[in-house]
């Protein structure tokens, strides 16, 4: 990872390229700037990996390298997505999706849960209005029980994160299954960064004011 971590600039992004070429996922969606753009298309060449660009090119409303909002850019320095797959048809097809604004469709090509692209599509029109987080509907269900720490997505800003959707549900047993598949893959490149992951996502974690404990489970 230590490798990866400067070519795709993050933990996160890096492990995301890993499950593709692991087989965990059939297309990651990444966001890149030009200069980036050069070297992430040798490291597909070389690891025998399409990828494929965005017409468009996006600005981050906020500009401290993590944001979940972006705005289109007709030209200019904004970034670039690329979708990489082993599969061309399928890197195409994402591209193709996302050309269309269909949510659940993209979603799907990138190998997200059904249930969880389906309440995507649900809270968009009114989260994308806001921080575009999709953290409101998963802290209104909070109950004080423990979840499973594969599902913490509330680190993310912090590059700790084992998945790149949205959960329907913190229980969602699909999340938590590409979350599991997700931590092998990085157990496999880097223990000692992935051990790391796991003391952060688990334990106690105050969330919009709220108490949530995540656990192994
Ligand atoms: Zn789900």
């Amino acid at each position: 990872m230590q490798l990866l971590n400067p070519l795709f600039g993050s933990t996160t992004k890096s492990l995301e390229v890993l499950n593709v070429i692991e087989g965990v996922k059939p297309v990651t969606r990444q966001g890149f700037y030009d200069h980036e753009l050069r070297k992430v298309k040798l490291f597909c060449e070389k690891n025998g990996l399409f990828i494929t660009q965005s017409d468009f090119k996006v600005s981050l409303s906020e500009n401290n390298g993590y944001s979940n909002k972006g705005f289109i850019l007709k030209n200019g320095n904004g970034m670039t997505f690329a979708y990489i797959s082993k599969d061309f048809d399928k890197a195409e097809e994402t591209k193709k999706h996302e050309a269309n604004h269909n949510h659940y469709l993209m979603g799907r090509s990138l190998g997200y849960p059904r249930c969880c692209c389906q309440s995507f599509k649900e809270n968009e029109p009114l989260e994308s209005k806001g921080k575009n987080t999709y953290e409101s509907p998963l802290v209104k269900k909070f109950n004080g029980k423990k979840y499973p720490f594969f599902t913490n997505i509330f680190l993310r800003h912090m590059d700790c994160c084992l998945l790149s959707h949205f959960p329907c549900d913190l229980n969602c047993k699909e999340s938590i299954a590409i979350g599991k598949a997700s931590l092998n893959v990085l157990k496999k490149y880097d223990l000692k960064t992935a051990m790391e992951v796991v003391a952060q996502l688990k334990g106690n974690h105050v969330i919009h004011n709220r108490k949530v404990h995540f656990v192994l489970k």
